[in-house]
């Protein structure tokens, strides 16, 4: 890893999903001064998120998770240009929600739109940074467009399949520390020029991590053939596919 090039890269993020990936994410983030975060989310905060959502409180039930978030971080007083989308990202509104961001971090629980934001990555050509969760195990990467593996290199042939992170059977904990994982992801790409293909595993219950090397396919339909699929045949709108 290189040394620090510089304190605060003046750059949009768009953090797709409210829920617990994403409180420390949006917490973190804007307090180190990034130039715009957008968080979007079409669900709303429910009593059952409340352990995991650490910014939620019992007077956000029944409100959106993406307006609830914005606006605890506006009260403190940060100064970033912050903008909450109560919509759920699909195939139909990327282009409206995405248009302009310089990243996505991905904090859904939902393979679908995992795949969704892969395709919309190569397509737009903005990294992304992926978290999943479950149990007590997490995965994160950080994908570059035309120099890292995207999603569906390592997945098209099933070498690899991600886990998938229902908040039902997520240790309370774990949210939290893949927002952590996620933002040091960020840092030690924008800020350290630290670019490593491998997908990551940690494993709480041995505080194990795993590092597997990820590499680009030639024969990828997405990032290769500019095939895309979640794009152009189906809407994708929370966890559901229409
Ligand atoms: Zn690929």
């Amino acid at each position: 890893m290189t040394g620090r090039i510089s304190c605060v890269p003046q750059i949009s993020v768009s953090i797709i999903g409210a829920g617990g990936n994403s409180s420390l994410v949006s917490l973190l983030l804007s307090r180190h001064g990034i130039k715009e975060i957008r968080i979007v989310d079409g669900d709303s905060v429910e009593k059952s998120n409340l352990e995991r959502q650490t910014l939620f409180g019992i007077n956000d039930i029944g409100l959106n998770k993406a307006e609830v978030m914005k606006n605890v971080i506006q009260r403190q007083g940060i100064f970033n240009e912050l903008l909450a989308f109560p919509e759920y990202l699909d195939s139909v509104n990327y282009e409206r929600l995405i248009a302009g961001t310089d990243l996505i971090i991905d904090c859904t629980d939902s393979i679908q739109t995992r795949n969704l934001i892969n395709e919309i990555s190569i397509k737009m050509d903005i990294p992304w940074i992926m978290t999943s969760s479950m149990e007590k195990f997490l995965e994160f990467k950080l994908i570059v467009p035309g120099k890292t593996a995207c999603l569906n290199c390592f997945t098209e042939k099933q070498n690899l399949i991600p886990i998938n992170c229902s908040y039902d059977n997520v240790d309370f904990y774990i949210p939290s520390l893949a927002s952590i994982m996620a933002v040091s992801l960020f840092s030690n790409y924008y800020e350290y020029s630290s670019l490593e293909d491998c997908i990551y595993f940690l494993n709480m219950s041995d505080y194990s991590l795993t590092k597997i090397n990820a590499s680009r396919r030639e024969s990828c339909s997405v990032c290769s053939k500019k095939i895309f699929p979640e794009i152009t045949s189906k809407r994708i709108i929370g966890r559901s596919l229409y």
